[in-house]
């Protein structure tokens, strides 16, 4: 390895060679394969994405590799054989970051499938990984018509099977969106499987979790299939946490070491670009990506910056606090979320796509008379809700779709101008995804929710089995397929598509087709 490609990995800067890396491991032998947590890439744009991998050779002991960097090579191709190469390069995984790489690939050409592929060492002691395939999203420009993706939520371990994801991998998507409880932090937990990692607090037990994730064949196979773009939910740090610091979750000594380091597992082990890596407690991961001409899906982040759940949480009788202030995505991205909103004005016939957690509408979950709400969702932050829902009429935009995870549950929803009010006219279209294994194998139609469904007119569809969400999108139309499998508990279910509805562009609410 001579300076210059020391230089090309990011080992040195010029003038300062050595000075605060002094360690290289030059010729690293491994006696396992390091590459036990696969590959993966996100975060596609037109002529550039990212490729992740971590070296772990002892991956459930916090990754078993030296307190040293080491030199990875990365190759991305045209054709899944591997050979023709367009792009190459080093990188240097350090033991700050667990040996993670995230490589951000630029100079591809737009709506191309490639292949890629990492390795380590040299001569006989060289180890390749596991070939991954990704995907560039289109060019700004290009008139699309037609683009397939699906979205994901809430894979506790030990709760069930990957068995929806094995079916996702058959799928013709160009892009898997997560949107949160991509780990659950406790443990060990004898389920459906075993999750084996103590209750993560330290940085390694997070790191331990999603190695235990990581490895699983599935999800593995997953990744390397598709590219990918996450946003983080309550779970990647600790059940139902909210917001700034110092708030409530202040109070609970230790907690900001915590989230500090839970944040820097999860940039660990997901295909984000640099730019979004974790300062501290924080990561900033919302993001604009942009589908060609069809559309922009917008990332949110609705768990970082909120103000905390009003009425003591829970599913609860509206409380005053509940009617006073509140944020759910801080003032920061509030503004942000309202400028590419903006932007998206001047071509209203494309797509605004909100893809973030929680379920946005409001429904009353009382079993009696009395409303109730569930108040980690949007219902409790009804003030919050109002602006973005305002912003969106303001702004004229009539392709709102709003996406949502968290809920265990397949909902479809009206998003309703007044929420208070049946003939209220629909202002965007909701579709919240169920899990992908959390609270196990679910039925249809649990009995608990026919008097919420009957209290509710604004809810098209209601159904609580596992699976994913598959949309087709087109200039005129959106689709989304509700798949779901009827267990989890066991492997080898098989799938199908429970429910498809049907969203008019310029018309906003769905339609069961
Ligand atoms: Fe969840
Ligand atoms: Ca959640």
């Amino acid at each position: 390895m001579d300076r210059r490609e020391l230089l090309k990995a990011g080992l040195i800067t010029a003038g300062a060679a050595f000075l605060h890396k002094p360690r290289l491991w030059a010729t690293p032998q491994f006696k396992t394969d390091p590459f036990t947590l696969g590959v993966a890439s996100g975060d596609p744009w037109p002529e550039s994405v990212v490729l992740w991998t971590r070296l772990a050779p002892d991956p459930l002991n916090g990754g078993g590799m030296p307190n040293e960097d080491v030199l990875v090579r990365w190759r991305v191709a045209s054709d899944e054989p591997m050979s023709k190469i367009v792009r190459e390069g080093t990188v240097a995984a350090n033991p700050e970051w667990a040996h993670s790489v995230h490589v951000e690939v630029n100079g591809l050409q737009p709506d191309r499938w490639y292949w890629y592929q990492f390795d380590v060492g040299t001569g006989p002691g060289r180890i390749a990984s596991q070939v991954g395939r990704t995907k560039t999203a289109p060019a700004a420009s290009s008139q699309l018509d037609r683009f397939q993706f699906a979205f994901v939520s809430c894979q506790k371990y030990e709760a069930g099977f990957y068995t929806a994801i094995d079916h996702l991998c058959d799928e013709d998507i160009s892009l898997l969106i997560h949107l949160g409880d991509y780990i659950y932090e406790k443990g060990p937990i004898q389920g459906v499987r075993n999750m084996p990692v103590e209750t993560s607090i330290s940085l390694e037990s997070y790191r331990n979790r999603y190695a235990c994730y990581k490895m699983d064949p599935s999800l593995k196979r997953m990744h390397a299939q598709f590219p990918f773009a996450a946003v983080a939910d309550d779970h990647e740090v600790a059940n139902n946490y909210a917001g700034m610091i110092p708030e409530k979750a202040s109070q609970v000594a230790g907690f900001k070491e915590r989230r500090t380091a839970a944040y820097r597992a999860y940039y660990e082990h997901m295909p984000f670009r640099m730019a979004v890596q974790p300062h501290d407690a924080y990561m900033t991961m919302y993001r604009t990506l942009r589908v060609g001409s069809l559309g922009d899906i917008h990332m949110l982040d609705t768990r970082q910056f909120r103000t905390d759940q009003p009425c003591g949480d829970g599913a609860k009788p509206s409380c005053p606090e509940r009617e006073g202030p509140s944020t759910m995505m801080g003032d920061v991205q509030e503004k942000w979320l309202r400028g590419q909103l903006k932007r998206g004005q001047d071509s209203r016939e494309r797509w605004n796509i909100l893809a973030q957690q929680i379920i946005f509408s409001q429904v009353d979950v009382g079993r009696h008379d009395q409303a109730e709400y569930m108040m980690d969702k949007w219902d409790g932050y009804p003030q919050a809700r109002r602006r973005l829902v305002d912003n969106i009429v303001e702004t004229g935009l009539n392709n709102v779709v709003i996406l949502s995870g968290d809920n265990h549950n397949n909902w479809v929803f009206d998003v309703k101008r007044n929420p208070d009010d049946e003939k209220s006219p629909a202002i965007a279209s909701e579709f919240a995804g169920t899990s992908l294994t959390s609270g196990g194998d679910g039925t249809d139609l649990a009995p608990e929710f026919a008097s919420v469904l009957a209290k509710n007119p604004q809810v098209k569809f209601h159904n609580s089995q596992r699976g994913y969400v598959r949309c087709t999108v087109t200039p005129k139309q959106w689709t989304s397929d509700y798949r779901v499998v009827p267990f989890v508990s066991k492997p080898g279910a098989p799938i199908q598509t429970r429910a498809s509805f049907l969203v008019e562009a310029g018309h906003a609410g769905a339609q069961k087709i």
